[in-house]
């Protein structure tokens, strides 16, 4: 050990240092930098371990909560960051991590990243962003455009309209669909005659006022949890988001939404909104959105697409039909950090009537004056950073032909993988790809059978068994840290609604091969053989 080290010191000269002066190029944070940039692949394989370590033992490596006394030589941290924090992060831009929709990211992001932080523009105001205030407005206006397809004329009128917004960019989908069920709550309970709206009077108010006994929002059983929270913080209440039956295909069944909104309004609860969910989280699918559009329409309620995931379909001249209907909702949450390759940080949501969001819009004085274009008056988050920038670079760099192949590539691929599953006689099949999502288990043939044949109680018991192999294959092969799926639980029809566990693929990396497909399930079928108990137990309960 090194006894007399060279320490750092909290001086004004060195804090002026670490503002002014660059790393040099042969400092640790200086040869990262060269690498990351001449090849991040090949940086971030050899430096995140392979092996998966337990979060107990991580954690003691961050177990103190003293702010440091003493200041850190920035070479010296950055070897501090690469063995203990990168080196124990998750490779998700690896062409064999199929698990989740945190995506690979094209090479242009990283240098393009480094200017949006450097300019450190604030989206809040115009003072603090100038050109980066039309720049979000005109990719607002794009993705608008992408969803509802108006005339040339309309996006020349709203798009960079000081009392109008063609929607909000924020920092992911669960922002998005707080912020379209915020304009929905606040225009439905909006001021009138003697009451000022809800956003002045709160919900008590408002609900005295209209005569409601309740509010409530509909979406299907495969909605996203932050429906939930949306309810939750707009003082609705989670009970209140009523989860309604999908059908075989995880579509969400009309005839129930029908008659959940009868019911409800005879009980006097208003329908605040039906949300149609383009591309469920756990399976892909898309629901009915144009019969669901003219239940909202019936019901006189908002209607919002929650396609956070599947949004980026739209893209694809192909396929954008699967999306049928959307064009017809009066808000849609898309992600920009999922299937558009854009970094994480990167949600909007479009409302397809420019003056909707008036029901949300905050002034202050020092700030967000009346009638100025500030991208703030209508957005939940204050300080706001210039992601808008990098899907505008992506929209332009990659263009809309560019994201159909990305898009038709990654569907083709899910499919392929669909027969790969369906083909193989140890491999069930769960739902089948609409987008590029789907679900499967290693389930061995000669149990197969025996599920067919058995009564519904048999099956239970078997797959209690079916459900511990796959939690310990999923497992397995995130610790063996060579590959990854990610395991979910969903509601299967064939074993009478019963609540499985499941492979979760997304396959949107365009560097995953066939060949990187065929290891995984290879991989998945070794792993299985060595779960002593359960994989014996299943095959001698067949035979
Ligand atoms: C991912 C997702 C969300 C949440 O988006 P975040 O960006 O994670 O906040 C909401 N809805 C759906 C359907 C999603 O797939």
């Amino acid at each position: 050990m090194t006894v007399s080290k060279r320490a750092a010191k909290a001086t004004e000269e060195s804090l002026h240092r670490i503002f002014t002066i660059p790393e040099a190029p042969d400092s640790t944070l200086g040869r990262i930098e060269q690498e990351m940039s001449q090849n991040l692949a090949g940086f971030l394989g050899a430096h995140i371990a392979a092996k998966e370590m337990a979060l107990s033992e991580i954690e003691r490596d961050f177990a103190c909560s003293e702010i440091p006394e003493q200041p850190t030589f920035v070479s010296e941290h950055m070897h501090h960051l690469l063995n203990k924090l990168v080196a124990q992060s998750v490779h998700t831009s690896s062409p064999s991590f199929i698990g989740h929709m945190t995506s690979a990211l094209p090479y242009f992001i990283l240098p393009l990243s480094k200017l949006m932080v450097g300019l450190n523009q604030n989206l809040v105001k115009i003072e603090t962003s100038k050109a980066f205030t039309p720049l979000e407005r005109q990719v607002l206006g794009m993705m608008h455009r992408l969803v509802y397809r108006d005339n040339e004329a309309f996006y020349q009128q709203w798009m960079h309209s000081a009392n109008h917004s063609l929607g909000a960019f924020c920092s992911g989908g669960t922002v998005a669909n707080l912020t379209a069920l915020w304009v929905a709550r606040n225009n439905l309970l909006k001021a009138n005659g003697d009451f000022k709206g809800v956003a002045r009077e709160g919900l008590y108010q408002a609900l005295k006022h209209y005569q409601y006994d309740g509010l409530a929002i509909l979406v299907s059983s495969r909605g996203h949890y932050s429906l939930k929270k949306s309810a939750d913080v707009l003082g609705i209440g989670q009970d209140s988001v009523i989860a309604i039956p999908t059908d075989a295909n995880n579509k969400v069944d009309c005839q129930l939404l029908r008659a959940k909104c009868q019911e409800l309004t005879e009980k006097n609860i208003r329908v605040l909104s039906i949300v149609g969910v383009a591309g469920t989280t756990e399976t892909g699918n898309i629901d009915p959105l144009v019969e669901m559009a003219e239940i909202a329409q019936q019901y006189q309620c908002h209607f919002h697409v929650d396609a956070a995931w599947g949004g980026a379909t739209l893209l694809s001249e192909k396929h954008r039909s699967l999306l049928k209907g959307i064009e017809l909702a009066d808000s849609v949450t898309i992600d920009a950090h999922k299937q558009m390759y854009v970094p994480m940080g990167a949600g909007l949501v479009v409302f397809k009537n420019p003056s909707s969001v008036a029901a949300i819009e905050h002034h202050a004085e020092y700030i967000l004056r009346k009638g100025s274009k500030d991208l703030g008056s209508h957005t939940l988050e204050g300080s706001r950073p210039g992601m808008a920038m990098l899907v505008y670079a992506s929209l332009h760099v990659i263009s809309r032909p560019g994201y159909e192949l990305l898009i038709n590539q990654s569907i083709e691929k899910a499919n392929y993988f669909a027969d790969l599953i369906d083909q193989h006689p140890d491999f069930e099949l769960v739902t089948k790809p609409e987008l590029c999502l789907l679900t499967y288990r290693y389930n061995p043939a000669v149990v197969q059978s025996l599920l067919v044949s058995s009564d519904k109680k048999q099956q239970d018991q078997i797959n209690v068994l079916l459900d511990k192999l796959t939690k310990f294959v999923q497992k397995r092969q995130r610790e063996n840290g060579k590959s990854f799926v990610s395991r979910t639980r969903i509601e299967v029809q064939k074993y009478h609604g019963r609540k499985t566990l499941v492979f979760r693929v997304v396959l949107a990396n365009p560097l995953t091969s066939k060949d990187i497909l065929t290891d995984i399930l290879a991989e998945q079928i070794e792993l299985a053989q060595e779960s002593r108990n359960v994989l014996p137990k299943l095959i001698s309960l067949a035979s």
